[in-house]
């Protein structure tokens, strides 16, 4: 029989009474890993209820225990990355080595969040008048959530979570429903960790769990990754109910290669960028726009790169890219791949209808170059979210940085030169959040937020480092005079 996953509610784990399940499937392997509870609004209710409880307690412990079982939760994480890679590429399809990165990343979140003894600290004037101190201090909210995407299920929780913790709330986690299995190996970690009971809450669902935690009147703020439709909607509702909301949405990510770059070192990593994770990466390069002399080497070069990746299951060695995450999305893609043709592009690497022998019936989408896409043309401003590089070409770095600059989404622009000066003015100029300069996935470490502009990012404070602290937290400003101390002048 296939398990059914749980919630962990209170510290412990609960069957969810969940009259409507869904299948979580191997996408290299189109098999059924598990069946994930779709959890009705009243398991959120009742998370949120222990959540409340839980935070009286919490947010009296001093910072400095409070960040003593996310100490333990690191070594633990450690210990647990092969196991976690594992479970990430079986429900996510990405490859070992990528899952491993990933895991990496997470670690260094709870790293980072291990200074909150430093990073909460508030701020104060001594006289701010005459025998008079003024103090700004940082308390936590109570309770939070984050709802969180299919294709970092090790990471992205990571880019929250621990700092929303060591700030002292109490926190829920509704993850993915297509990618479950690694949040539930998480919440065991967290519970050898020894966070008190009803700090970390895991509900299981969909829409309705959604709902239900943007309408619950004890929590304060929502965390969100996904696409830009659901930031929008999660932003409009959390907003709607006075409720702090940082929404991280959808990219179109475009890079400027210019005739001076390092052709060979440009093209390996603009490959990583566009078919790594199968091209399902907010930060995944999807449009390359060559500047000048640049076109035919990089051009040669990105269609070498691209027919000889190697594309299977991405736990078997040698593997380079894995599938993409549904039957849905490799239709869609290809439906993509399809229209950009049909708009005049044309299709120098075809990754469709390709099997990989041992999973027939994978969701294999193989790397895909389309060239002289037009600027007006879907495969140049809709987000693909597959392995589907489409190129384009200008004259002038004026030209690149204009058609860089012509989108809504606002999440990633690199640019490959040995020419600083091009550089500085690329990073000057253009409408994104994260840049990259001779670096193809700009991905900020977690020491500093994870940006993201535009349509891409929807409220002020980002994930990750002191965004996330101020994000957590709320300030309170005391003003203070104690007359008696000196009987001075004042
Ligand atoms: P998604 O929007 O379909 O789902 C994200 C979460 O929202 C899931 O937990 C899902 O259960 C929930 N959800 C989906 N539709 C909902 C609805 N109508 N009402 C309420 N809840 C809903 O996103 P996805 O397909 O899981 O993830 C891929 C997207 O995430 C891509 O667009 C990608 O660019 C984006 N993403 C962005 C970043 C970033 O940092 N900007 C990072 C990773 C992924």
């Amino acid at each position: 029989m296939t398990e059914r996953l749980q919630n962990f509610v209170d510290g412990a784990w609960r069957t969810s009474a969940a009259e409507q399940t869904l299948k979580v499937m191997n996408p290299a392997s189109a098999q059924v890993l598990v069946e994930v509870p779709l959890s009705p609004a009243d398991e959120v209710n009742q998370a949120a209820a222990a959540a409340e409880r839980a935070f009286a307690g919490w947010r009296r412990t001093p910072v400095g225990d409070r960040i003593v079982p996310m100490f333990k939760l690191r070594e633990l994480l450690v210990a647990n990355r092969e196991d976690l890679a594992l479970s990430i590429t079986n429900e996510c399809g990405k490859t070992l080595a990528e899952s491993r990165g990933e895991m990496q990343r997470a670690i260094e979140n709870v790293e980072t969040a291990c200074g909150m003894p430093i990073m909460i600290q508030g701020t104060n004037n001594e006289d701010i008048a005459a025998g008079i101190d003024e103090h700004m201090i940082r308390q936590p909210l109570g309770v939070v959530a984050a709802i969180t995407p299919f294709n970092f299920p090790g990471m992205i929780p990571f880019w929250f979570l621990p700092y929303a913790v060591a700030a002292g709330n109490c926190f829920i986690l509704k993850p993915s429903e297509r990618v479950p299995i690694t949040s539930q190996k998480l919440f065991n970690l967290f519970q050898a960790a020894g966070f008190p009971p009803g700090v970390l809450q895991l509900v299981n669902g969909g829409r309705e769990a959604v709902n239900a935690i943007l309408d619950h009147p004890a929590i304060r703020a929502i965390s969100f990754v996904g696409s830009t439709a659901t930031a929008r909607y999660i932003y409009s509702r959390a907003a709607a109910n006075g409720k702090r909301a940082q929404c991280q949405g959808g990219a179109k990510n475009p890079v400027v290669v210019m005739p001076d770059a390092d052709m060979e070192m440009t093209t390996r990593i603009l490959a990583d960028s566009a078919f790594g994770c199968a091209g399902q990466r907010c930060l995944a390069a999807s449009v390359a726009i060559s500047v000048g002399d640049a076109r035919a080497p990089f051009t040669e070069q990105i269609v070498a790169t691209a027919q000889s990746r190697k594309t299977g299951y991405g736990a078997a060695p040698g593997i380079e890219m894995g599938p993409v995450i549904s039957a849905e999305s490799k239709s869609r893609i290809e439906g993509l791949i399809a229209k950009g043709q049909s708009d005049g592009a044309r299709v120098l690497v075809d990754g469709r209808n390709r099997k990989v022998d041992g999973y027939e019936d994978g969701y294999f989408v193989f790397p895909t170059v389309l060239d002289d896409v037009a600027p007006s043309a879907e495969a140049a401003r809709t987000e693909i979210f597959g392995p589907v590089l489409s190129l384009m070409h200008a004259n002038t770095i004026d030209e690149a940085i204009a058609l860089v600059n012509d989108r809504s989404y606002g999440n990633m622009a690199c640019i490959f030169t040995s020419d600083g000066a091009n550089a500085r003015r690329f990073r000057y100029e253009v409408n994104a959040g994260n840049v990259g300069v001779n670096v193809g996935v700009a991905a900020p470490m977690s020491s500093f937020p994870f940006s993201g502009w535009g349509e891409s990012f929807f409220g002020d404070l980002h994930a990750q480092a002191h965004h996330a602290v101020e994000f957590y937290t709320q300030t309170k400003v005391v003003v203070e005079r104690w007359p008696r101390d000196w009987n001075r002048k004042f």
